[in-house]
């Protein structure tokens, strides 16, 4: 019995499921039973009917992933797999922009520990972000962590955005000059950035979209060559999914090394030890859910 047999058998013995963010490395999202989004992963793990998720990601998304399937096991295959972005946000840095900004409402990137998702009004995906803080009746709007997407909402939405100032540390590499060099090199090609980039290559790029907004364009354009200003890992679903059609990476600096802490040795093991479960203390998890519920409320149900 090879490796894969033995995850898929443990995966049966568990009644488990696998999800895989589009980032993650290649073999995790062949073994996955989906890929996708952050929040797309979420809103599958509440409603399968397994009863053990191994959430394939970074610390933040299992989190979610708790959130909104409390009852359920929720496991991470390497519990140093942490998302730099998310971590520079404190729920001090709630309360004290709150204290400083009384009338405004406080926003979270779903990139975000569950504890300070319990100190937000409403939670954001990158797909949604506009679209909410533009439902809602304040116009100054905390916004944390990210000071690219902050900037993007502020641009799109004409309200008055307050940030902590975080960055992905990935996507704020990028610059002006690999878009130039991307057009020089490959004419005509659709060059889709993530709203993480700094906002002068967000300026350059043909679309400014989440993961999701990626598959969908690359698949329904009749376009037959994509630059892609997201995470390495993104391009494996692209080619895959859309064989006649070519993709290149916008810069190589576009690597998560978070995201690449996975691997299906440690997947196995998660599922054979039930280890490590991630968890979300009740007095967080209810105000946290509560801010993810908001955002689906102000969409009507999804990113
Ligand atoms: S790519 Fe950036 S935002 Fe995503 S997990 Fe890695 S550090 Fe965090």
């Amino acid at each position: 019995m090879d490796d894969m047999d033995d995850l898929q058998d443990l995966k049966a013995r568990r009644a488990a499921v696998l999800l895989a963010h589009n980032y993650q490395p290649d073999e995790v999202q062949d073994a996955a039973d989906h890929v996708g989004d952050s929040f797309e992963l979420s809103l599958l793990a509440s409603r399968t009917e397994a009863e053990v998720i191994v959430f394939c990601g970074v610390h933040f998304m299992a989190e979610a992933a708790v959130l909104l399937s409390p009852e359920k096991v929720v496991l991470l295959p390497d519990l140093e797999a942490g998302c730099p972005l998310a971590e520079s946000a404190t729920p001090a840095d709630v309360r004290s922009l709150r204290a400083a900004h009384p009338g405004a409402a406080v926003v979270s990137y779903v990139n975000t520990t569950a504890a300070v998702k319990a100190e937000s009004d409403v939670c954001v995906t990158s797909a949604n972000a506009v679209e909410v803080v533009s439902a809602l009746p304040q116009d100054e709007i905390i916004f944390l962590p990210d000071a690219n997407l902050g900037r993007h909402i502020a641009e799109r939405t004409g309200k008055r955005v307050i940030t902590t100032g975080g960055h992905c540390p990935a996507h704020r590499a990028v610059t002006v000059k690999d878009v130039e060099r991307a057009r020089a090199e490959t004419p005509g090609a659709v060059v889709m950035v993530h709203p993480e980039v700094p906002p002068e290559v967000a300026a350059r790029a043909d679309l400014v979209l989440g993961t999701g907004g990626m598959v969908r364009q690359a698949r329904e354009r009749p376009a037959k060559e994509f630059v892609i200003g997201t995470e390495a890992g993104m391009l494996y679903r692209l080619r895959k999914e859309n064989p006649g059609k070519s993709f290149h990476l916008l810069s190589p600096a576009l690597w998560c090394p978070d995201m690449k802490k996975t691997t299906l040795d440690k997947v196995t093991e998660a599922l054979r030890d039930l280890s490590p479960r991630v968890v979300v203390p009740p007095e967080v998890a209810g105000p946290a859910r509560r801010a993810l519920e908001r955002m689906l409320e102000l969409t009507g149900g999804g990113s």
